[in-house]
């Protein structure tokens, strides 16, 4: 493989191989429980203990703090450790982990296969800031309702319970379903749910949106074709700086696309001053600017 070729799939390579075992963790862990009665490590994304550590999703866990009114001391540990995750290296969770991307990457390569490019769906049909008000709806609803939707709804989630419902129990629960129309969505507009509807990207986002570990962009080396914009699964524009968005969930797609390598990841130094516009420190200007 040439040294442009490789360099042209390092993220992407890298990203599917963290998916492919954050979900192979899901297979596994109710094989464990089932036919190993290993209970070390217990339960899916949403929930997970692992020894004496319990992971929380941040959402599910804000959840059941605004239906029980009560702050339970290990569940706000377990949701420190997402949320720590997420303000220093933005919503990884969403394209490193979650089961949603592996699925969407999935059907996009089984997709490509036969059609020997990979399926972009670009059009926008929402403004992207439909995911806040996918994350406000979905608090006021919980509010309203007392009941934690998310927890039961999720699509990330359901895929987890799913697994457990088929290894433990046989059987699968209606709820699924959801995640076959996500799937689907997927197949209309790229990352349909992901950019507009889904409650815990948009947290995470949101949590992130100071991140440590954001692309920068050399504007001195980019030819501006277009490339990057064009293979964001988000439909951002690193050129016009929406990879330091709150939107970007750090992929890497970008970088691995631009031939001139303008794009990088770098630690942002969050104690120099943004320049006025959104742009950050990190941003190397045009020569010709
Ligand atoms: S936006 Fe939601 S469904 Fe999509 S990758 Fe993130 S957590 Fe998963
Ligand atoms: S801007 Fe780049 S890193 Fe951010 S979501 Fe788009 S392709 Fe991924």
């Amino acid at each position: 493989m040439s040294k442009e070729s490789s360099r042209a799939t390092y993220y992407n390579r890298l990203r599917l191989l963290s998916l492919t075992m954050a979900f192979c963790l899901l297979l596994l862990v109710p094989i464990l429980n089932k036919y190993l009665h290993i209970s070390f490590i217990q339960g899916w994304f949403q929930s997970l203990s692992i020894g004496h550590l319990w992971f929380v999703s941040p959402l599910e866990g804000m959840e059941s703090i605004l239906t029980s009114k009560k702050l339970y001391g290990p569940l706000l540990i377990g949701m420190a450790w997402p949320v720590l995750l997420a303000s220093l290296l933005g919503r990884v969770y969403c394209s490193w982990i979650c089961p949603i991307s592996f699925l969407s990457d999935i059907l996009d390569r089984c997709l490509g296969l036969f059609t020997r490019k990979r399926f972009r769906r670009q059009h926008s049909p929402l403004p992207k800031k439909t995911l806040w008000y996918a994350l406000l709806g979905e608090i006021i609803l919980t509010l309203v309702i007392g009941t934690p939707i998310f927890v039961f709804l999720s699509p990330p989630g359901l895929v987890g319970r799913e697994i457990m419902m088929i290894t433990l129990f046989h059987t699968v629960a209606i709820e699924g379903l959801i995640v076959i129309a996500v799937v689907l969505l997927h197949l209309v507009s790229q990352r349909f749910f992901c950019r507009y509807l889904c409650p815990l990207g948009a947290l995470l986002g949101i949590i992130g949106a100071k991140r440590r570990l954001a692309i920068s962009t050399d504007m001195g080396k980019c030819i501006e074709c277009g490339t990057c914009k064009k293979v964001c699964p988000l439909g951002l524009d690193p050129i016009k700086q929406e990879c330091f968005s709150a939107y970007c969930w750090n992929c890497g797609k970008c970088v691995d696309s631009c031939k001139v390598s303008a794009l990088m990841f770098k630690w942002r130094d969050i104690s120099l001053p943004e320049y006025p516009g959104g742009q950050t420190n990190q941003t190397t200007p045009h020569p010709n600017t």
